[in-house]
């Protein structure tokens, strides 16, 4: 995660040098670089792409599944007016979470680390989507009474510095890179921190969620950090108070009570962060272990077992470490997704394609286990029937790198060139490479021989994404 940094830092700076040379760009007239909810909707989309292409990220279906779903479900009873969300899954064992406008959704593997319960990440989760929602991006350049395009490329900028593990929860981040120009940020921030501290709180309850496990979060971390000289960046710029706390414990003490507090699948999904962040999937076996020594009914303890098994190749002992989970829950996703996993590994493929076949029954559209089947047919060499398991996974998930990588890959084994080329296009603009991408699509339309419809297809594509590159050219200007 580290020699990431200094390329994130740079492009932070270079995002923000206009703002920070007290010398705007111009783009024409000024009232044309007032920012629509349309462009805002865009330039998060832009932005996005940048973060991907700097920051590596987890591409975990089943973690990736966890956050979306969840996500979403707590989107349902908040003040989200446009529920068009983009996430982002970053590969850092830091706590962080953040919201960007447009919609995106940015969360560190290291949240699963610290947030101890469902409860506890869903309040997280509430508080981003509170500054989302009150669109506290917009309203923090109010001083400057518009929004610009440099503006928000400069608050983007704080956002990547964020997310390399700094940051809010975001937005203190921002306040830092916008110092210079707003005065009255640090103000505005506290005030956003609360904001969204209450609305999320609200949320919290509505989704379902016993409110307590806010401050409970808030309390745990002082309280872990108090006498730490070198706490988490996130901390550090986004601190918790004992007011803060105190303010959270208060309205959170006037609900009824009632809300769910945890859930199997979130510990399961924890433990699978457990084992990525561990310094080996035998100090990860070992751990797992020791805890079910201790408590031998810890299902999520011993799935943990079974994933750092799997990764150490004990496919028989991983098997026998699922066996009682299994037959305690058929049908569970996880379980049978762990076991998949080791027969393939193990090539026993008849036994993983049955499993595979079972759970397609029970759940068609599931993205983990559509993943699974993609990953069965690859390893029975089935190259077309893979390639049409992707195309129907691309239907629900045509922004997602991770299935564009795949989609390339697939289409070159197949000879599917143009295919191919137009795959790749994708993959490299979802992640912010968009010379790469336009120039796969020369290599697609000089593929073509006569399909007059393809190669307009092509082109029109290649006219948006050349249209995309100046938007963000313009951004970092
Ligand atoms: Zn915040």
């Amino acid at each position: 995660m580290n020699f990431l940094r200094p390329t994130l830092l740079t492009l932070a700076c270079l995002l923000t040098l206009p703002i920070a040379a007290n010398d705007l760009p111009s783009l024409g007239d000024a009232s044309s670089a007032l920012i629509s909810p349309q462009q805002e909707h865009q330039l998060g989309r832009a932005w996005l792409s940048l973060v991907r292409g700097q920051v590596s990220q987890l591409s975990d279906p089943q973690l990736k599944d966890f956050v979306e779903s969840s996500v979403y479900r707590i989107s349902e009873t908040s003040e989200l007016q446009d529920r068009r969300l983009e996430f982002v899954l970053l590969d850092s064992p830091q706590i962080n979470a953040f919201a960007a406008p447009g919609g995106i959704i940015g969360v560190n593997g290291g949240l699963f680390l610290y947030a101890q319960t469902e409860a506890e990440y869903a309040s997280v989760m509430a508080h981003e989507l509170a500054h989302l929602s009150q669109r506290h991006f917009a309203r923090g350049l109010e001083a400057q009474q518009r929004m610009q395009i440099p503006m928000m490329a400069g608050m983007l900028a704080g956002i990547v510095a964020a997310a390399a593990g700094a940051g809010d929860l975001g937005i203190a981040a921002i306040a830092s890179t916008q110092a210079a120009a707003l005065q009255e940020q640090r103000r505005f921030s506290r005030q956003n921190e609360q904001e969204a501290d209450r609305i999320g709180l609200v949320n919290l309850e509505k989704a379902g969620y016993d409110p307590r496990a806010m401050p409970s979060m808030f309390e745990r971390l002082m309280r872990q950090y108090r006498y730490d000289r070198l706490p988490p960046e996130f901390l550090l710029t986004h601190p918790v108070s004992e007011s803060r706390i105190a303010d959270t414990r208060n309205r959170a003490e006037q609900y009824q009570g009632g809300g769910a507090s945890d859930s199997l699948r979130y510990q399961l999904m924890r433990a699978r962060v457990q084992v990525i962040y561990e310094e080996t999937p035998g100090l990860a076996a070992k751990r797992f272990r020791a805890m079910l020594t201790e408590n031998p009914k810890l299902d999520a303890a011993r799935y943990g077992l079974a994933i750092a098994q799997i990764k150490r190749s004990q496919h028989q002992q991983a098997r026998e470490t699922l066996q009682p989970l299994l037959s305690k829950a058929p049908n569970d996703i996880a379980y049978n997704l762990a076991q998949i996993e080791s027969d393939l590994a193990a090539n026993r493929l008849p036994e993983a394609q049955s499993r595979v076949e079972r759970l397609l029954e029970l759940y068609p559209k599931n993205y983990p286990v559509n993943q699974a089947r993609v990953d069965l047919l690859m390893k029975q060499g089935r190259i077309q029937d893979a390639e049409r398991a992707l195309d129907q996974l691309l239907k629900r998930r045509d922004r997602d790198p991770d299935i564009w990588y795949l989609v390339a890959e697939v289409r070159g084994l197949s000879g599917n060139t143009v295919g191919l080329h137009q795959a790749r296009a994708e993959f490299f603009a979802l992640v912010g490479d968009y010379d790469e991408a336009i120039e796969q699509l020369d290599f697609a339309k000089r593929r073509i021989s006569n399909n007059f419809q393809l190669a307009s297809r092509i082109d029109a594509r290649q006219r948006e994404l050349i249209e995309e590159q100046r938007l963000i050219q313009q951004m970092m200007r």
